[in-house]
């Protein structure tokens, strides 16, 4: 079976990395000339909307799916007239869009952050009387790792914020005094049968994820998985999905939905019986799903610009290099190691060892 991915970076390299084994091959369509994906497939290197190499894609795969997803409706929509694509465009449609996004939390009961619509700075400063500060706003499509975004704590902050965001279509958010940051990653079959992995603690340096770890019988597990239950249902979503969650008052707040395979994820790939990349191609494919339980405990750290001499990172006892084979550039995420230990006392003194490295 041939696969295509739309992008070509290291979700889709990581993908490739899971489905070869299973007799799976791979074209990626990316308009970057050094996409790291293309170390293990086809690289088919085209702009989101040349419809000329999207149609070339669709005849030369089985299905279509995405590592990210900012891709433009209207590619979706295209690639859909001659090719299966999962998840379906309804599912990248709300995902993408952050007021569409918590607007289905709202309708689903799925407790969020008070929110509004903002297509002024009139709109914002009404916003602002209503949901009141601290508050952080967001515009509604292409942000993420904290781009474009700002957090207004004062009334000097709110003055000129919606040009200084660019003047697109934001939302506000109320600020979320959150005790801890979890995601909780999904799987959901052609069929409907749905499994979801443990729920993960998340660390976030200046917005963009630092650290990962795999809990054991979290209390907020069940609670969770009933909400992430719901949204995959309401989009008849196949695939894998990554549901963020604050952590706060002893309950969750939904934050943001990626459908797709997810950084949070990827401790998976040592970490689950069968890793979210997998899931992920079993799930597309129409093939059974895998195990989603966690094998020892687990983390991943990310590395951000640089990725640390290999030779000091696999000296690390329980720890699993993933370089992703991509130009080191500052705040660029590079690559990941996965620890996987016996027991969390191990885990927390392998942690700290990967941290070391990071720092030096
Ligand atoms: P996001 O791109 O929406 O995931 O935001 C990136 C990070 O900013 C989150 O992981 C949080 O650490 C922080 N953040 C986002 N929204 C809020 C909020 N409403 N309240 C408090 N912190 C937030």
């Amino acid at each position: 079976m041939k696969i295509g991915v739309i992008g070509g970076g290291q979700l889709g390299r990581m993908m490739a990395l899971a489905g070869t084994p299973l007799g799976m091959s791979f074209a990626f369509l990316d308009p970057a000339p050094d996409a790291c994906a293309q170390a293990l497939g086809e690289h088919i290197r085209a702009d989101y909307s040349d419809q000329a190499h999207l149609r070339q894609l669709a005849d030369e795969v089985d299905l279509v799916t995405f590592e990210f997803e900012s891709v433009p409706a209207e590619t979706v929509a295209f690639l859909s007239q001659f090719v299966p694509v999962y998840p379906s465009a309804e599912a990248l449609r709300i995902a993408r869009d952050r007021w569409f996004e918590k607007s289905m939390f709202k309708d689903l009961g799925i407790p969020t952050p008070a929110f509004a619509d903002i297509q002024s700075q009139a709109d914002l400063d009404a916003a602002v009387a209503a949901i009141g500060l601290p508050a952080v706003m967001k515009t509604r499509t292409l942000g993420y790792d904290g781009k474009g975004q700002k957090v207004l704590r004062a009334p000097a902050d709110v003055v000129g914020a919606f040009a200084e965001l660019g003047s697109v279509p934001c939302i506000l958010e109320g600020f979320v005094p959150f005790t801890g940051e979890v995601s909780l990653v999904a799987v959901r079959a052609r069929d409907g049968e749905t499994r979801f992995y443990p729920l993960v603690h998340n660390r976030h340096d200046s917005g963009v994820l630092a650290l990962s770890i795999a809990s054991t019988d979290h209390p907020l597990q069940a609670l969770a998985e009933d909400y992430v239950g719901r949204v995959l249902k309401q989009l008849d979503y196949v695939g894998v999905l990554a549901f963020e969650f604050f952590e706060v008052d002893g309950g969750l707040k939904a934050n943001e939905i990626a459908p797709r395979v997810h950084n949070s994820g990827h401790w998976t790939i040592e970490g689950a019986e069968c890793s979210q990349f997998e899931n992920h191609l079993r799930a597309v494919a129409g093939l059974p799903l895998g195990s989603t339980a966690k094998v020892g405990e687990s983390a991943m750290l990310n590395f951000l610009g640089e990725v640390p001499a290999v030779e000091k990172v696999v000296a690390i006892a329980d720890c699993h290099l993933h370089h992703y084979g991509k130009a080191f550039k500052a705040g660029r995420k590079v690559g990941h190691a996965t620890l996987r230990c016996q027991d969390m006392t191990t885990l927390k003194a392998r942690i700290a060892e990967v941290e070391a490295l990071i720092k030096a």
